[in-house]
């Protein structure tokens, strides 16, 4: 009988975000990106969300190492994190640890973790694993589909793909390769991405946004132009760098991650720029206002980056006005929207022309839809399929598509974060579940429970009322209070009366308590959170957070 190899998912399976898988075979662990997950406005103060670290902390001595696919921060972001309490090599393409070595470097991590690279189409062993790198379309350069060649027949997890025919940099996905391996020795599981998976169509090429862009340069000749962009998007950099210099422009980075970025893509040759067409954000008053391009992050409405400061007004490089012409180069991510828009209308408001891509196709998808999807599962022909990194919804788009494609229902297992599968000599099966344990992060690593995020969401909704009483325990009687103190409950001049209410009921309800000689303080504060509860809601309909305070003398 062959070995099995099992696969648990932390993350990544139901909510778009903090992708990590973990492959085992004969004892050992190969972890399959390491990702975070920005928190919405559901998780107040939450800086980040990460996959169930926790399981693989508690099965470290059997972790080989980590294969990052690519450099997305929902693939590497929770790296840090995990190396914090780990130590193993990490496996990706140059440009991916390129990014990898710069994220461990400023948590002060770079001593743990041995960074190897691989190269397109290499094959070698990790631990018990024979993996061959093969690479992939994305909105990031140098991703790789990685195939597991193991006792169990082949795994192929397709990483986030698009099948772009036409890339920026000439690298397609090869199809040529998956269609071989699907042909013989014939893949037995495929993991593969489902974010589109309910759309129909094809995403168009990402070299189509070029000409686009140079077409937007012309528009707006004579303007200064200020392009937002993701500052790992190297090939919609290229773009943008191209266009600038097809229309006589000097590209301007702004933005830390995006000067880090560029500067990366330079050495390693995945972004040409001419050295004569680049120059510093600090150079930028000696320039022509006209043949300005500034890329700059902020395309998503994050609170500090570059574009959210010149929305405010507080940039400290560049104050808009009607010169100005802004390019939103992306879709906002779910979630971004509010903050996207917020951001849209500050840059008007100083008087800038803004164009965004519900108004010209300034931006394609990095993710392939349902026919890319057609493409990858007739070519691949895999015996056994799991949908991985969507939605929920997305997941079951992608099952019905597989389904469509000629699987049957028992060949398709539709998982979340936290299922446990394994692969034996008789099919795929599921193992009992581990558990998709949210880690938050807010300043350092769990510190954060639903209690606390609970409390948040209550105190943001409802704001918080507290009752201070002093007692005398042996003589039964209140000795100073019960003072009212909220915040967010109740605007004045209303306020006074509902919070003399409140201590007024406090005051009642303790000096009947205090008539019983064994109670204790706990049975105090909890006789008077109930009171002044009960209060508030009658008076108000509203349900703050009670704190009651009940000290001894
Ligand atoms: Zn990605
Ligand atoms: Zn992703």
């Amino acid at each position: 009988m062959a070995s099995p190899v099992s696969v648990t998912f932390l993350g990544g399976l139901g909510q778009i975000g903090r992708n990590c898988a973990a492959l085992e075979t004969e004892g050992r662990i190969v972890v399959l990106d390491c990702g975070q997950m920005f928190a919405g406005d559901d998780l107040p103060g939450v800086d980040a969300v990460l996959p169930n670290l926790d399981w693989l902390i508690e099965n470290g001595d059997r972790v080989e190492a980590c294969i990052a696919t690519h450099a997305h921060e929902d693939h590497i972001g929770a790296l840090p994190y995990l190396m914090r309490n780990l130590s193993f090599p990490i496996y990706g393409s140059a440009f991916t640890l390129g990014l990898v070595h710069h994220k461990l470097k400023e948590a002060g991590l770079l001593d743990r973790a041995e960074l190897k690279q691989v190269n397109d189409g290499d094959r070698f062993d990790i631990g018990p694993f024979d993996c061959e790198f093969i690479p992939v379309t994305h909105s990031i350069p140098s991703g790789n589909i990685t195939a597991f060649h193991t006792d169990q027949g082949v795994i192929l997890h397709s990483s986030d793909f698009k099948l772009d025919l036409n890339p920026v940099d000439g690298r397609r996905t090869d199809l040529a390769r998956i269609g071989s391996l699907g042909h013989s020795p014939g893949i037995r599981l495929l993991l593969a991405d489902s974010t589109n998976a309910d759309r129909p169509g094809t995403s168009s090429s990402e070299s189509s946004v070029g000409a686009v862009l140079t077409s937007l340069f012309r528009e707006n000749e004579g303007r200064r132009m200020i392009i937002g962009s993701f500052a790992s998007h190297i090939h919609r950099l290229q773009q943008i760098a191209d266009a600038a210099v097809a229309t006589d422009r000097i590209v301007v980075t702004l933005g830390l991650s995006m000067r880090r970025n560029v500067k990366l893509a330079r050495e390693l040759g995945v972004l040409r720029i001419p050295d004569h067409a680049i120059r510093d954000i600090e150079d930028i008053d000696d320039i022509d206002p006209a043949r300005i391009c500034v890329v700059c992050t902020g395309s998503q409405g994050e609170p500090r980056a570059a574009l959210t400061q010149m929305a405010l007004g507080t940039s400290r490089w560049l104050k808009l006005d009607t010169n100005d012409t802004v390019v939103f180069s992306s879709h906002p991510i779910p979630g971004n929207e509010a903050a996207v828009a917020s951001v849209r209308n500050g840059l008007a408001r100083m008087g800038a022309r803004v164009i965004h891509s519900s108004q010209v196709d300034v931006h394609t998808s990095g993710h392939g839809k349902q026919q890319e999807l057609r493409t990858l599962h007739s070519v691949a022909v895999p015996e056994w399929f799991v949908p991985v990194h969507g939605e929920y919804a997305h997941l079951v788009a992608h099952k019905e598509l597989a389904h469509g494609m000629g699987m049957s229902d028992e060949n398709v297992l539709l998982c979340e974060d936290g299922d446990r599968i394994e692969l034996g000599d008789d099919g795929l099966v599921r193992l009992d579940a581990v558990g998709g344990a949210h880690i938050y992060v807010d300043g350092t690593v769990g510190d954060l429970g639903t209690t606390v995020l609970g409390d948040r969401r209550t105190l943001g909704d409802d704001g918080f009322v507290a009752v201070v009483v002093h007692v005398d325990l042996d003589r039964g009687e209140i000795l100073a209070g019960p003072d009212v103190v909220s915040r967010g409950w109740v605007e004045n001049p209303a306020l006074q009366s509902h919070e003399t209410a409140v201590a007024d009921a406090v005051e009642r309800e303790l000096n009947s308590a205090l008539d019983d000689s064994d109670i204790t303080i706990k049975e105090l504060a909890q006789r008077a959170r109930r009171a002044a509860g009960r209060t508030v809601n009658d008076r108000t309909r509203r349900r703050p957070m009670i704190v009651p305070v009940v000290r001894e003398g």
